[in-house]
């Protein structure tokens, strides 16, 4: 098991993850007011994916979820921006972090050794172009829907700094956070 994680880490690290480690879920930090930036529509995704609240479910049923799990691989992406106002560069960061994700997350199911994954990714599903939900349509593709850290309450700035793992990465960069967890 123990080569399984540790190469769970390495993979991360050669898909160019600039951070990767395996958590332990009973150390990450809950708070149910990272829900509540999400029904503040701080993204502009609330009420427009099937895996961003409400439609993902209640913050306490996700959060109970997400503790009968045992660890996750976190990992982190690192993108160079032109500068902070570079939306096609972090737009850019966002889709290779996604590309990442998948390959990961594709990495974990191969292993074969895990009973359930849950995958946690950065931000709204962004599998289709356009979510099913904005038309009324049930999700096209239930088993590669992935909800967003901040939808399961999840206090990732608290995560990161408990993984010695930098929230922000210095100017002119974006970070994008991923954990896929496992038993
Ligand atoms: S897979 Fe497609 S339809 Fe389903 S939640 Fe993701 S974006 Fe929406």
């Amino acid at each position: 098991m123990k080569t399984v994680l540790n190469d769970l880490v390495k993979e991360a690290l050669e898909l160019n993850a600039t951070h990767a480690s395996i958590v332990e879920v009973a150390k990450i930090p809950f708070s149910e007011d990272f829900r509540k930036q999400c029904e503040q529509n701080s993204c502009g995704c609330y009420d427009k994916n099937w895996m961003c609240p409400p439609a993902v479910g209640t913050v306490s049923d996700l959060i109970r979820r997400a503790l009968s799990f045992k660890q996750g691989l976190l990992f982190q992406t690192v993108h160079q921006l032109e500068d902070s106002y570079d939306w096609e560069g972090m737009q850019e960061g966002q889709a290779n972090h996604e590309k990442v994700f998948r390959k990961l997350l594709e990495h974990v199911k191969h292993e074969d050794i895990f009973a359930q994954i849950l995958p946690l990714n950065a931000g709204p599903c962004m599998y289709c172009a356009k979510c099913a939900y904005l038309t009324g349509e049930k999700c096209f593709f239930p088993d590669k829907a992935i909800s967003s850290v901040e939808a399961y309450g999840i206090d990732v700035m608290n995560l990161l700094k408990h993984y010695e793992i930098p929230y922000s990465n210095g100017p002119n960069t974006v970070s994008y956070v991923g954990l896929i967890l496992f038993k």
